[in-house]
């Protein structure tokens, strides 16, 4: 079968494809059919707007670079935008050079499989309108994906959060491997790691970290969620790099040497840091001492309480973060230059609180606390202020210790612990700390 046939039939399979489930969906749906060509190194897209879009837009404007369009794609190129030309028949579709992404690091070839930043391709209205998506290979088939995206009504709900949010999807040669926590799900995708015995390790490294961060209320605070294993080489470390991303729904991403032996990944605190990252909602980037601190806080407790760490192992190695923190600490907290000063300055934030709920007359824990933040609030597609998420958890938590902490630790002190590793925090001598780190 020649090349161009291949295409006319792909053509004809997505409008085919695109009429039925136009039928389907509401009116106000945009539909995009998406075709992944991995050994080609591009993506297509073929949809149908609405009267009211006139002009697509990305989450990043270098994606200008890499997309391609011609005069049957319906599209116009302006620096920022896509424009429609024949606005009485709103019909488009336009291809994207991952190569070219590629050369930015917008995109990234692992062997045969891709690991795509979808600010690189994904060009959606500049209206309210959701969109969804349907993914197929070459020959109109479905592609083996990982993606962010929730599913609704049978196809990937792509426009749920603000487009400026970032995400990646990967395809081609992966293996995706639903992983359970309690009733959720860690759908964990791993790129080109070749020996079976691997990717079976790597897969419980990563569930065993979950279950973990579930100690904290019982479960994990999100119900699915996109984990990508991505494999770079040589490094110093086991996981030299890690992030969340949060366009869709929120997923982990982690960076890891494969030819470190397993022991090396369990002994690490990544995981169960990033993974703590999913119990709290997107807070804005100059208050992230908030974020990072509250999965500094967890990443050695929760280690503790599935049992990976002694009680003591793991006091040592968080008061050893709050001294780390503490050297750096020359300003408050909340205008926090330095990494360390932000996490850990942060970390000691949530273990004041911790000991304070747990003091006050309400007998809470900060644990109980975020589970109800989790049940009322996340997932949550918009951006928090520290103000906004702080006031809820008092609200939660019936206290204004969350707001106080603001107000006088967070602003008024440079670090927020003095003396947290003195003898009388210590889990021997302390019965809250052990109650904390012994999941109670
Ligand atoms: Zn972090």
């Amino acid at each position: 079968m020649s090349f161009r046939v291949v295409i006319g039939l792909r053509r004809l399979q997505i409008v085919t494809f695109s009429l039925l489930l136009a039928a389907a969906y509401a009116n106000s749906t945009t539909l995009y059919q998406v075709t992944l060509l991995a050994d080609e190194g591009k993506i297509s897209v073929d949809a149908c707007l609405s009267a009211d879009a006139t002009k697509l837009v990305v989450g990043n404007k270098r994606a200008s670079r890499y997309v391609a369009t011609s005069v049957e794609s319906n599209l116009v190129q302006t620096r920022s935008s896509l424009h429609i030309v024949n606005k009485t028949n709103p019909c488009f579709n336009y291809t994207v050079d991952l190569h070219k992404a590629r050369k930015d690091r917008f995109a990234y070839q692992v062997g045969k499989s891709w690991l795509v930043n979808n600010h690189s391709w994904l060009w959606l209205p500049d209206t309210n309108q959701p969109v969804h998506a349907n993914f197929r290979d070459e020959n109109g088939n479905p592609v083996k994906l990982s993606a962010p995206w929730r599913i609704k009504n049978g196809g990937y709900h792509l426009n749920e959060t603000p487009i400026h949010w970032t995400s990646r999807i990967a395809f081609g040669d992966i293996e995706i491997v639903p992983t359970n926590v309690g009733e959720s799900v860690l759908n964990v995708a791993l790129l080109n790691i070749q020996q079976a015995q691997k990717r079976r390790e790597l897969v419980n490294w990563v569930g065993s970290a979950g279950r973990a961060v579930a100690s904290v209320y019982g479960r994990y605070p999100l119900t699915d969620v996109q984990v990508l294993v991505v494999p770079i080489g040589k490094r110093k470390e086991a996981v030299p790099w890690a992030e969340v991303q949060r366009n869709g729904h929120p997923a982990v991403h982690f960076f890891i040497d494969p030819n470190r032996p397993i022991e090396q990944f369990h002994a690490d605190w990544t995981a169960t840091h990033e993974l703590s990252h999913l119990l709290h909602p997107r807070i804005e980037y100059q208050d992230r001492w908030l974020s990072e601190g509250l999965a500094s806080y967890y990443q050695y407790i929760v280690q503790a309480r599935a049992g990976m760490l002694t009680n003591q192992q793991a006091w040592k190695k968080f008061t050893a973060g709050l001294e780390r923190g503490r050297k750096k600490a020359d300003r408050p907290l909340r205008s926090a230059k330095q990494t360390r000063h932000a996490y850990w300055g942060g970390a000691a934030i949530y273990f004041l609180a911790d000991i304070e709920l747990r003091k006050s007359s309400t007998g809470q824990s900060l644990n109980e606390v975020l589970d109800k933040f989790a049940a009322l609030h996340l997932p949550s597609n918009k951006l928090w202020s520290a103000e906004q998420y702080m006031q809820t958890l008092d609200e939660i938590s019936q206290t204004k210790i969350f707001t106080t902490l603001l107000a006088k630790e967070a602003t008024g002190s440079t670090f927020p612990i003095r003396r947290a590793d003195e003898p009388a925090f210590s889990p021997s001598q302390n019965t809250i700390t052990a109650d904390i780190l012994g999941g109670n």
